[in-house]
């Protein structure tokens, strides 16, 4: 039997140069700023230099990272390192899934789920240390744990370390805001990277990045390439154009070619491809979104292509509108995206945009998340923690939102019962906050265990958050081949109710993979929803009052008409509404921030005998892409609707908001977004990492 190979060696990374440095920093310190170069050590090492130095012996590090990708890959990574098995003393936690044990002394967690555990345990007692990790990204989560960190450090003084780590951030702004904390600079490694420039945008970025991976494998030297894309789609484009021209090279390369893609949907088994070494003779072209920026560093890089774009995902609280853009990137991430060509040597760096776009039209740095999301989610876990002063205007954020959406934020979480007229969070509130989904869902689940359909609303929600893609019935299938069955069709009544028919048929089949695939439906996503739906189960039998039943088996007899589900949903999306135009089928949504809308083409919401739309729907978002589409869509009765529209009567934004004032500094969103949208794209958000 062959035997096992041992565990590699740690490697030398810069920040192991420096471990006598940082642990004296933080032996000192409570709060110590780590600003280090990509791939200099700072997710894989930190962690490990702090347990050798015992600071484990009084509890784990916590270790968050923005990005689910990175939480698994980066603790598989030091798991192997420590020769350990994953899960063991080594293990992550994401939403969903928790690989940790009670021997984990390194637990590498998203941000949100480390939000998650303090609402149990406000203090984090469990942690000895605290990493916020890539803390450049400056995600809507980290954000507010920087935030949370500054209150907790006051009460942990003596026995809690909190490290916040960053290739980009400026320390300065950081270490003021944590009362002028140390700032340890850890010299990188980096070779000179020459930048070459596009004399034009090219109209067809995927078109010349081809162009330009194919010209440098046929003309320069080994060294792997890594191309710059915006998502999934354009990835998965680039990967077979690319191998189809690198077969038909005409003059040829001396070398063989691997074509890699990289982006945050991939299945785990096909992300760990681009860390193993290149074969012989081989180079390797990785076709990445931004998640290669910073959070994964791919090792053997020499060439980069940067199309100068991210996909971006951004809100609009005075429509309460998402959109997905192709954003043109800051000048950090171009500059970060060059400096993966110079890690192991001298590299280049294709841009393929004219230097005076990135001179003058690209942004410093990105606008941070929180000035780009719906904040109902965050105001909400804000308000449930229940410390003593706060007022959420005057919450102390590294960058305020503006009063704007946190009014909005307020606005939402009143009309569906989690907060009360005064600002004051609800019983019911206290419950959604326990529950890991969007404001909406965790309310629709709550009111369907009051109405006794919550098995029904378990499924919709799983399967939401698992964010399945459903090809559209109206669509053409690709490649013209005829789907062998058709999906449920939500019996008039909406998506929200295809999804429960789409569950509950799979349910039926004891969860038959085949049964999902030969209905386009991804398997992996699917067996997701089913763990989700588990796990909700699990958590709302903990948290819920009375007796729930869960199984999804046992719904749909008694509600033909799924009424109690859409009264559930109609509660839990009451501040998604909207309404039929009375002489056509488009509808205007109602509220405080009223704007026509339109039933998006995925829908399977039908117009009746007469043509026409239901008169009043709740829809789970709201996306701009060529026009305002509602997605995700359920017709709701009249009666339903009165009681909204009674709160909307009442709404008076200054009580709920404690009549404070606006923080001075906050800016209004829209004076953030120079960085104007290139093109609207309709797609999920894990598609973007
Ligand atoms: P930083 O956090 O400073 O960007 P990391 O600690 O992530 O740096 O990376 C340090 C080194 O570890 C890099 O050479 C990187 O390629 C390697 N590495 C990180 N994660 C993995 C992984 N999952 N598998 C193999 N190598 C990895």
């Amino acid at each position: 039997m062959p035997s096992q190979s041992p565990p590699p060696a740690p490697p030398v990374l810069p920040i192991s140069e420096h471990e006598d440095e940082i642990v004296a920093a933080v032996d000192a310190h409570p709060v110590v700023v780590v600003i280090g170069e990509t791939g200099s050590g700072k997710s894989t090492q930190l962690s490990q230099i702090l347990h050798r130095r015992g600071y484990t012996r009084r509890g784990p590090i916590a270790v968050t990272q923005p990005r689910r990708v990175a939480a698994v890959s980066v603790s598989r990574r030091v798991a192997q390192e420590l020769g350990v098995p994953l899960g063991d003393e080594v293990g992550y936690a994401i939403r969903f899934e928790d690989r940790t044990s009670e021997r984990t002394c390194i637990k590498y967690l998203t941000d949100g789920v480390l939000l998650r555990e303090s609402l149990s345990n406000p203090e984090l007692k469990q942690y000895s240390v605290i990493i916020l990790d890539e803390a450049h990204e400056r995600s809507l989560n980290t954000d507010i744990l920087l935030g949370l960190m500054k209150r907790l450090i006051k009460d942990r003084a003596s026995d809690l370390k909190v490290l916040i780590t960053s290739a980009t951030l400026d320390g300065l702004k950081v270490s003021k805001f944590f009362s002028g904390c140390p700032v340890l600079n850890i010299p990188g490694t980096l070779f000179p990277v020459e930048k070459f420039y596009s004399t034009e945008r090219p109209t067809n970025y995927i078109e010349s990045s081809l162009r330009t991976a194919i010209d440098i494998h046929a003309k320069e030297p080994p060294g792997d390439v890594l191309i710059f894309m915006t998502g999934k789609d354009d990835i998965d484009k680039m990967v077979s154009k690319l191998e189809e021209r690198i077969q038909n090279l005409e003059e040829g390369s001396c070398m063989d070619a691997l074509v890699l893609p990289l982006h945050g949907s991939l299945p785990p088994e096909l992300q760990v491809r681009v860390f193993a070494p290149a074969p012989p003779n081989c180079r390797r072209f990785i076709v990445a979104t931004n998640v290669a920026e910073t959070s994964l560093t791919v090792d053997g890089v020499v060439f980069v292509i940067d199309c100068g774009y991210v996909k971006q995902r951004q809100y609009n609280p005075s429509s309460g509108m998402y959109s997905l853009d192709v954003v043109q990137i800051s000048r950090v991430q171009a500059d970060q995206r060059a400096g993966r060509a110079g890690r192991t040597r001298p590299g280049k760096c294709y841009r393929l945009y004219p230097m005076s776009i990135y001179e003058k039209e690209f942004l410093e740095a990105t606008v941070p998340e929180i000035q780009r999301s719906s904040l109902a989610g965050s105001v909400l876990y804000l308000k449930s923690l229940n410390l003593p002063d706060i007022n959420i205007l005057k919450f102390d954020f590294l960058d305020p939102p503006s009063r704007e959406s946190l009014e909005d934020a307020l606005r939402q979480l009143y009309l569906i019962d989690a907060i009360d007229e005064n600002g004051h969070i609800t019983d019911v509130g206290r419950i959604m906050a326990e529950l890991p989904l969007e404001p909406s869902l965790s309310r629709t689940l709550i009111e369907a265990n009051e109405l006794g359909c919550l098995s029904q609303a378990l499924s919709v929600a799983a399967i939401l958050s698992a964010e399945i893609t459903l090809r559209s019935t109206r669509s053409k299938d690709v490649g013209g081949k005829r789907k062998r069955h058709e999906l449920p069709d939500g019996s008039g009544w909406g998506d929200h109710v295809q999804l429960l028919q789409i569950f509950e048929s799979w349910d039926q089949t004891g969860y038959d993979p085949k049964w999902c695939s030969d209905h386009d439906l991804q398997v992996r996503g699917m067996k997701l929803s089913k763990d989700v739906r588990n796990q909700l189960c699990q958590i709302i039998q903990k948290i819920a009052k009375g007796p729930t039943d869960v199984h999804a088996r046992k719904s749909r007899k008694n509600d033909p008409d799924y009424r109690k589900l859409r009264r559930a949903l109609c509660v839990g999306y009451g501040n998604q509404l909207a309404e039929r135009m009375l002489h056509h089928n488009g509808y205007h949504t109602v509220g405080y921030r009223a704007q026509l809308v339109q039933v998006h083409p995925s829908s399977v919401l039908e117009a009746d005998e007469y043509g026409k739309f239901p008169m009043y729907v709740v829809y789970h978002e709201l996306i701009s892409t060529t026009r305002p589409y509602m997605r995700n869509i359920c017709a709701v009765d009249q009666a339903w609707v009165e009681p909204i529209l009674k709160k909307l009567e009442k709404l008076d934004v200054n009580r709920l908001s404690g009549g404070s004032s606006a923080p001075k500094d906050s800016e209004p969103l829209e004076d953030k977004q120079v960085n104007a949208p290139k093109k609207a794209v309709d797609v999920k958000q894990s598609e973007v990492d």
